[in-house]
């Protein structure tokens, strides 16, 4: 039997709506606190001098590299920050093209026009990563990185772009946003590419506010980084046991103690956040592959590795979509589409490739082949990004929490008739 969805007017599932849909950011404790305070009280804000420096910063980039297992980590003041940073220390410029996911967050495309490059969109798969086998259509000699972003806590298909970027010889930087934590094939996504990239902004997996890393392996990038970071300089050449050797113009941006105070006590919390949404989404999973056999649940490369942050559903038409969001957030149940259902390449700033500067700057560069984007560059991106709805996970939900969502799911599924409505007949179907 169906019961009233409440945008019938039936009485919704909940009656107030589910916690923030925040990951670190609702484990803050005394810990935070505590830690923040010492740096206060020593009057020692700086990372690298003060009347009574705490090394905050430097402990955290420690604690950081010691559970990767990787050489070099560089806290920095955001993830955008550090997508620049990375590009830098790989030399990537103006006439350069960079390889970025038609799906991923604004910032992954804006920071290479801010490093003087131009960005050519991939398409995107059923895991809601980058298509690899649409990487060889934007591939020209013009092209000098590529950026594997890691979406919404799961993995891309690393391999294989090791793989595409070996035979074109391309570095790889790895962009683990929305994805701390996770790991391909046993390994942590960030250490599997030449640099990875973090962000500590507000809705991500840990966070003070603000705040990015850059990890590699290599000294001679991580030097790099470290100067472009820090308007050229390198201060840390004791430390790092590396012979400094480069030397340029740099900008600034480095992290500051109370971030790196708050992101050691948020560091220790990382398994608990990972594991209780681990534990939400596979209750939620089980659940729904069970009550709604026809449901298409979000595949994964690696299940074992997603630190499960979102869960995404797949659903026939964009129309079903569209009615899914609508009917689950009466329901008192968070629900949204992932960039309003649009790749990022559709955005006007970027279809119109407007900067702030002369004639467009860096898109003014006289490419042999152009850059352009249109409608239709990515049309799987462009039409599953628009049958895709996410329901955000938080690890402060309650067993109670899980149930009212599934509840929800099933609901709605059953209330929109949604197990009916036929597949479209796509490859990727
Ligand atoms: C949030 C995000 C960024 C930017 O992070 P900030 O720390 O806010 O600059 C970059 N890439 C992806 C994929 C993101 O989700």
């Amino acid at each position: 039997m169906k019961e009233q969805m409440a945008i019938n007017g039936g009485e919704p599932v909940r009656s107030k709506p589910l916690p923030p849909m925040l990951r670190g950011a609702m484990v803050y404790g005394e810990e935070e606190t505590e830690h923040v305070a010492k740096v206060v009280t020593a009057g020692s804000p700086f990372r690298y001098y003060g009347p009574n420096l705490q090394g905050a910063v430097e402990e955290f980039e420690r604690l950081m590299a010691e559970r990767l297992n990787v050489s070099y980590v560089l806290g920095v003041s955001s993830c955008t920050a550090a997508l620049i940073v990375a590009l830098k220390a790989l030399g990537i410029g103006y006439g350069d093209k960079v390889i970025v996911p038609a799906n991923t967050f604004t910032a992954t495309a804006g920071a290479v026009v801010c490093a003087n490059a131009v960005p050519v969109f991939v398409d995107m798969d059923d895991t809601l990563n980058m298509d690899v086998d649409d990487l060889e259509r934007v591939m020209d000699d013009e092209v000098k990185a590529i950026i594997a972003v890691h979406i919404n806590g799961s993995a891309c298909d690393m391999d294989r772009v090791m793989a595409f970027a070996r035979k074109y010889d391309l570095p790889v930087i790895e962009d683990v946003a929305q994805s701390l934590g996770c790991t391909y094939k046993g390994r942590y996504c960030g250490t599997i590419g030449d640099i990875g990239v973090y962000s500590f902004q507000m809705q991500k997996i840990l966070t003070a506010g603000e705040g990015g890393a850059v990890v590699t392996n290599s000294p001679e990038l991580f030097e790099r980084a470290a100067r472009y970071h820090d308007q050229g300089n390198f201060r840390d050449k004791g430390k790092h046991q590396i012979t400094p050797k480069f030397s340029f113009i740099g900008q600034n941006y480095r992290m500051n103690e109370m971030t790196g105070a708050v992101m050691i006590e948020q560091w220790k919390k990382l398994d608990t956040v990972i594991s209780a949404m681990r534990k939400h989404h596979q209750t939620i999973r089980e659940a729904l592959n069970t009550q709604l056999p026809g449901i298409r649940i979000r595949p994964s490369i690696d299940l074992q590795g997603d630190v499960d942050c979102v869960f995404a559903l797949q659903h026939a038409t964009k129309a079903a979509a569209d009615s899914f969001v609508k009917a689950m957030n009466a329901e008192n149940i968070f629900c949204f589409k992932m960039y309003g259902g649009e790749p990022i390449y559709m955005q006007s700033f970027f279809l119109h490739q407007r900067t702030t500067d002369k004639d467009n700057f860096p898109f003014n560069y006289p490419f042999q082949k152009p850059v352009i984007y249109s409608k239709g560059m990515c049309p799987h991106a462009e039409d599953l990004l628009q049958r895709t709805t996410l329901l955000p996970v938080s690890p402060v939900m309650t067993d109670e929490d899980t149930q009212d969502i599934i509840k929800a799911v099933v609901k709605v599924y059953k209330g929109l008739n949604l197990e009916e409505i036929s597949w479209p007949n796509s490859s990727l179907a």
